[in-house]
Order: C-alpha cells, then sequence, then structure tokens
C-alpha cells in the first residue's frame, strides 16, 4: 500500500496577487518500503512537497495521508507526537546538537517521545550506520559524512514508518554520498522503511526506485528504476 497519499493538494503562501502557488494539485501515492526521490528546478515546490508530507506544514487545500492516517484529522499536539514517533528527518546541514555527544543527538528523538533509549538499540542503530565507538564524541570532532550518519541514527532511532531526507548529500564528496545513499537504501532494503529524498543529484537519484519531477507545484514526470540519462 501507499505509506504517504497526497490527494489534490494545494499549497499558497500569502494571499490576492502576492500570493505563490508552491504546490499545485498535487496527487501521488509513495509506495510503502521504497526509495524516492523528488527533483525539480528551484522554487518547483519541492522543499514544499516534503514538508507537507512530514506535517511539518499543513496544505491549503487537499488531504496528506501517512500510513492511512489523514494529518489534517489530527490536532496539534497529536500532530507532533506523530511526527516524533513515526517519522524520520535526515538534512542537508545535519542539524545536531553540537552541545550534546552523538548518543545524546541520537536518542534525543527517543527523549522527546518520552520513551526510554534502551543501550542496546542505540548501540544496534549506531553500529548499522557505522559509528559504533563514536558515541562519546561531539558533533565538531566528526567529520561532515560521519555527521550526516548520526542525523541518520537519529531519524531511525524510533524505528519510523517513513524517513523524509532534504538534500541529504548536498553537503557531502561524492564517496561520502555514496555510503550515506547505501544508509538509506538499508532502511528500505532491511528494516522495510520509506524514504522520500529531495535532491539535486542525478547520482542521488539513480539509488533511488522511483523519481517524482515537479515543475511549477505540479507534477511532470515519474520514472521508475532511474537510469542516468533520466535523471540528468
Ligand atoms: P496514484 O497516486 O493515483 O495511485 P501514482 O502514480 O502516484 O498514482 O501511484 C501509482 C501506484 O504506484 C500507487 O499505488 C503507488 O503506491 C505505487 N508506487 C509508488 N511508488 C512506487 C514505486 N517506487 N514502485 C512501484 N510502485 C510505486
Ligand atoms: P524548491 O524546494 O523546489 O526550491 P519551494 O517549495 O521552496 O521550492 O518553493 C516553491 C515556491 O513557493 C517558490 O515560488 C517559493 O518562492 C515559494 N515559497 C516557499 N516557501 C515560501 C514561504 N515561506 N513564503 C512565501 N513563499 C514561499
Amino acid at each position: 500500500g501507499s505509506a504517504v497519499r497526497l490527494t489534490q493538494v494545494t499549497k499558497r503562501y500569502g494571499d490576492g496577487a502576492s500570493a505563490a502557488v508552491a504546490l499545485d494539485g498535487v496527487s501521488i501515492g509513495i509506495q510503502s518500503a521504497t526509495f524516492t526521490a523528488v527533483m525539480g528546478p528551484s522554487g518547483s515546490g519541492k522543499s514544499t512537497f516534503l514538508q507537507c508530507a512530514a506535517g511539518l506544514d499543513r496544505p491549503t487545500s487537499g488531504t496528506v495521508q501517512l500510513g492511512g492516517q489523514d494529518l489534517a484529522e489530527l490536532s496539534e499536539n497529536k500532530l507532533t507526537e506523530y511526527r516524533r514517533t513515526r517519522i524520520g528527518f535526515v538534512f542537508q546541514a545535519f542539524n545536531l546538537l553540537p552541545s550534546l555527544t552523538v548518543e545524546q543527538n541520537i536518542t534525543l528523538p527517543l527523549r522527546l517521545a518520552g520513551a526510554a533509549a534502551e543501550s542496546a538499540s542505540v548501540d544496534s542503530v549506531a553500529a548499522g550506520v557505522g559509528l559504533f565507538g563514536l558515541l562519546r564524541r561531539r558533533p565538531t570532532e566528526l567529520s561532515g559524512g560521519q555527521q550526516q550518519r548520526v542525523a541518520i541514527a537519529r531519524a531511525l532511532i524510533t524505528r519510523p514508518e517513513v524517513v523524509f531526507a532534504d538534500e541529504p548529500t548536498g553537503a557531502l564528496d561524492p564517496d561520502t554520498a555514496q555510503d550515506i545513499l547505501h544508509l538509506l537504501r538499508q532502511a528500505v532494503t532491511d528494516l522495510h522503511q520509506t524514504v522520500v529524498m529531495v535532491t539535486h543529484d542525478p547520482v542521488a537519484a539513480q539509488h533511488t526506485d522511483r523519481v517524482i519531477f515537479l515543475d511549477a507545484g505540479r507534477v511532470v514526470h515519474r520514472v521508475d528504476r532511474p537510469s542516468a540519462d533520466q535523471v540528468k
């Protein structure tokens, strides 16, 4: 089934003559346990798509369903709880807290969700992303690739159904980017999670099952199992 489903989603910023239509009647389903890329020119609505699909922002009209749940039916509190427990986020700039250790960064979502951090699950997630032995360090002591591994571990620690990633390889060199893409792929194949990634990078897009192309707030194209020339 669909892990994420947008039905006639429109998002407008501002109103009247100055309104910007960031999403314009987007209807699309993202199948469970697949890796999907969202591509398109700057200003085409990719960030807005991710924000609405992840319940970080509410559409002006239309519905967003995650795991069959219509997000509009959730109160702000319930939506926050839903995000904390069932969705993971990875960002281009890693967004780690510099004053916390790697372990404290990884377990932050558990503490926010009011759940205890079992050291066994922290160790297994850290080992899964290749961070074993670095748990006592601080983010500033790590390379960019290691910091993104921490961010991925943090996104996976609650075992979310869907992981949303906004340009997760945008700040990384090509080799490190490959490693991060392999980790996201592993989340899909080994943990059956659904990964939705905004990217400008054709190489990153080639690691996915499906690419959704946006232009001017509309889905203009979909490509399954993209090849190099389809994502240029
Ligand atoms: P609709 O939203 O009208 O169903 P879509 O083109 O968005 O049309 O999706 C068609 C179907 O393909 C949906 O059931 C969707 O869940 C499924 N789908 C989504 N992603 C993939 C994928 N990576 N591989 C195969 N099927 C997919
Ligand atoms: P992309 O991620 O593809 O660059 P965005 O989703 O950021 O696209 O933006 C889509 C459109 O919505 C653009 O025209 C942008 O200027 C506009 N937009 C995005 N966020 C805001 C905002 N907070 N206020 C006003 N306009 C916005």
